[in-house]
């Protein structure tokens, strides 16, 4: 039976930079040049953030490892500007200073060792890592280390050692076949098995994109996203939500399949990530899901704000914003 309602949050989504050491084929994110490549300053980041209307999360993401790209160089000289040495210092400062701007963090910011979560852990209320797939050696990450599925697994395990609530999930038609599907969610669900930190798994349709190596790949069909929802319903444990992006889909069949939740959905800013997909403004995304209800949840699920998974520096924030189900208060 799926649930009667659908779940989201509302976030203000921060790109800490686009300087990336991968290069996968279908990724419009990443900075090509230094004429193209940025990193979010304190200023422009206060400028967002003193806007954030009614969100309650700080969405930070990032390109995988700036210190060691090809662009380096570039940013390493704007970070050292800014008074700090790795990307994970200077994300760690951007999330203090959300938090005391009312913004629970969220980072995402491609693979970290374990000691670079533990620094960044009590500054955030969640975290996450896609996995992608498990299918190794796709034309698609040909020039992506970080893609090693092993490399992801690995940081997914490790933030189950530090109790961090987590996000994970799937990118559909990248390469990958239906086997590699199921073997990806048996690993996720292997994961969970040990740590139960997985509060997500996002099922995200790879999507075209002009000036890509893969602008002529086809999207995956509807179809298919169908069966991918519906594999994840079997093989995922019930706690795990399964969620479905609103703007690069149509969320209501895959709700009435299993999906549960529609992640952050941003009134001030974009989906950097697929920025020709603007997200739904509420009312209409209310209107797209009907008749389950729309119900607004924090950037950590209610079951781990029930466990105590988040540290003194969240819990005034999270005492604020959640209700005694550990939903949105309304
Ligand atoms: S998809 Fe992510 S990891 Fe791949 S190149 Fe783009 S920013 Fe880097």
């Amino acid at each position: 039976m799926p649930h009667k309602y659908v779940t989201f949050s509302r976030n203000i989504f921060i790109p800490v930079t686009n300087v990336c050491r991968n290069a996968c084929d279908y990724c419009v994110f990443r900075a090509r040049s230094r004429e193209d490549a940025y990193v979010t300053s304190v200023r422009d980041f206060l400028n967002v953030v003193r806007h954030k209307g009614a969100a309650t999360e700080a969405l930070f993401t990032a390109g995988e490892n700036p210190e060691r790209a090809y662009l380096s160089s570039f940013f390493k000289d704007r970070i050292i500007e800014a008074g700090f040495t790795s990307l994970v210092a200077y994300t760690k400062e951007l999330c203090k200073l959300a938090i005391q701007h009312g913004l629970l963090p969220h980072c995402n910011l491609g693979v970290l060792s374990k000691e670079e979560l533990e620094e960044l852990r009590d500054v955030n209320a969640s975290m996450g890592l896609m996995l992608e797939t498990t299918a190794a050696e796709l034309d698609a990450h040909k020039n992506s280390p970080g893609k090693d599925p092993a490399v992801r697994l690995k940081m997914i395990e490790e933030a189950g050692e530090l109790k961090i609530p987590f996000t994970t999930g799937l990118l559909v038609g990248i390469g990958e076949d239906k086997e590699d599907r199921i073997r990806s969610l048996e690993a996720i669900k292997s994961v969970h098995e040990r740590y139960e930190h997985i509060q997500e798994v996002i099922v995200q349709p790879f999507l075209p994109k002009p000036s890509t190596a893969m602008w002529n790949r086809k999207p995956p069909r509807f179809e298919e996203l169908k069966e991918v929802v519906r594999v994840a319903k079997e093989i995922l444990p019930e706690e795990i939500a399964i969620q479905v992006p609103p703007n690069l889909t149509l969320p209501k069949e895959l709700i009435e399949l299993g999906a549960s939740d529609l992640g952050g959905i941003s009134e001030r800013t974009i989906d950097y990530i697929n920025p020709e997909s603007p997200w739904p403004r509420e009312a209409e995304l209310r209107s797209k899901v009907a008749p389950f209800e729309l119900m607004e949840r924090l950037p950590i699920y209610p079951r781990f704000i029930k466990k105590g998974w988040y540290s003194e520096e969240l819990k005034p924030l999270i005492e604020r914003y959640a209700d005694e189900d550990g939903f949105r208060v309304r």
